[in-house]
């Protein structure tokens, strides 16, 4: 019998007024819901897609009972908005994630509507499991923009398939084996929009614990700006009946358990106009918002703090390139200021924007605070943040630090005692 833990989080961020996100944690079904349409509405189209989905879903606990599941909350939504003229126009993205039975075994199945995301996390690797049905997305899958094209598009809150429009949705689903070890992670976009993929897994790695993955990830969000609600919900494969042993004696599981399996496409529109991705542009059916404004300048300074860039240090600043006119003052500015270090506040470990100690009166400033402790890496690695890890860049800080814990896992948990203390661990092999 597979064996589940999942916990999820929900924050209504630092920029919007309201939380029209939903989650639903409620063994073995699971969903995140990203709610558009105006305030009320939004809520609305969120709470009324998740309450139906749980409904129809008790009704039939299957992978085809998941799909109709989602199709009756789809109809759930588009009834009340009919109904409702102040309720007109909204919408609801849709990912959830069920443990059924198939043919006598356990699978995990996932589906998908809109923007919102499930990924998995398998081996410490994290792959993103759904597709999001925006209109950047859909241009990027059909050839016609560049991965980076489309994360910068403007176009990227439009989406092309939501709950609640139309009275018949196209339901994306696909179905995994699930192996112990593994974690799943169903996420709003206020989650991934901001906080890059291998922060994100960084966190998955790090949290044993599900409820403080759950927390730390919308933590992280909200470091990051929170400029759109956050709703993340972790589920944990705790046992697998050992079916990760016996898969290695069984071809057809290896070839089931392929950490990105293609989704099979369930399409319940009318006349099969879905196949027809790449040549038709897709609708766009409804704007999510965008933030309401842009995210407050993240400075992460608190009482005790090295002390930001003040006015003060900034009239200073420019005395000195007055006075001091040449490339010499020019040269100190930038070393002083253009580089980073991970050192420690307190016992977080802190990724700073200047050099340990400070030169002349440029003081470091804190540039991300990560929510790892001290006590979480190898004592060895404590000392050396201690005095402040130098790094050239924000991306190797991160390195540095994923480098570390990564480090500090392997490490832990201890081996049996003995009666011989064990060795220290060899350092972590470089990525
Ligand atoms: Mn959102």
């Amino acid at each position: 019998m597979t064996v589940l833990r999942a916990a999820g989080a929900t924050d209504v961020g630092l920029v919007r007024s309201s939380n029209e996100d939903q989650l639903l944690v409620a063994e073995p079904l699971f969903a995140v819901a990203d709610g558009m349409g105006g305030h009320a509405a939004g809520e609305v189209a969120s709470l009324t897609a998740i309450e139906a989905l749980l409904v129809a879903f008790d009704g039939n606990r299957s992978a085809d009972g998941l799909l109709d599941a989602v199709r009756d909350a789809n109809r759930a939504v588009w009834e009340q908005a009919r109904e409702r003229p102040e309720l007109r126009g909204m919408g609801t993205t849709m990912t959830a994630l069920a443990l059924v039975e198939k043919d006598g075994d356990d699978v995990l199945v996932v589906v998908n509507v809109g923007d919102s995301r499930a990924y998995l996390l398998r081996d410490g690797e994290l792959d993103q499991l759904t597709e999001d049905h925006s209109v950047p997305e859909e241009l990027r899958r059909a050839g016609r923009l560049s991965a980076q094209e489309a994360a910068s598009d403007p176009r990227r809150h439009v989406l092309t398939r939501v709950l609640g429009v139309d009275p018949e949705v196209e339901v994306d689903s696909f179905e995994l084996i699930p192996y112990r070890g593994d974690r799943l992670l169903l996420a709003s976009d206020g989650l991934f929009g901001d906080v890059a993929d291998d922060r994100i897994a960084a966190v998955l790695r790090r949290r044993s614990d599900p409820e403080k993955a759950a927390k730390d990830l919308v933590a992280l969000a909200n470091e990051a700006g929170g400029a759109d609600n956050i709703t993340v919900v972790v589920v944990d494969v705790l046992d697998d009946d050992d079916r990760a042993a016996k898969a290695s004696a069984n071809v057809s599981n290896e070839v089931m358990a392929m950490p990105r399996p293609l989704p099979t496409v369930s399409g319940v529109g009318a006349g099969g106009d879905g196949d027809a991705t790449t040549e038709q542009l897709p609708r766009a059916l409804l704007t999510a918002e965008p933030p309401a404004s842009a995210p407050a300048p993240r400075t992460g300074v608190e009482p005790g703090a090295p002390a930001p860039r003040s006015k003060l240090a900034t009239l200073a600043l420019v005395l000195v390139l007055v006075l001091l006119v040449g490339s010499a003052a020019a040269a100190v500015v930038v070393y002083a200021r253009g580089s980073y270090f991970v050192g420690a506040q307190g016992e977080e470990v802190v990724i700073f924007k200047g050099r340990p100690g400070g030169l002349l009166w440029f003081r470091p400033t804190v540039e991300e605070r990560t929510g790892v402790r001290l006590g979480d890496v190898l004592p060895s690695r404590a000392a050396d943040l201690r005095q402040g890890k130098q790094v050239a860049s924000m991306s190797e800080a991160r390195r540095y630090l994923d480098n570390i814990e990564e480090e500090a896992r392997a490490a832990s948990p201890p081996p049996p005692a003995t009666s011989a203390p064990p060795e220290a661990p060899p350092p972590a092999p470089a990525p």
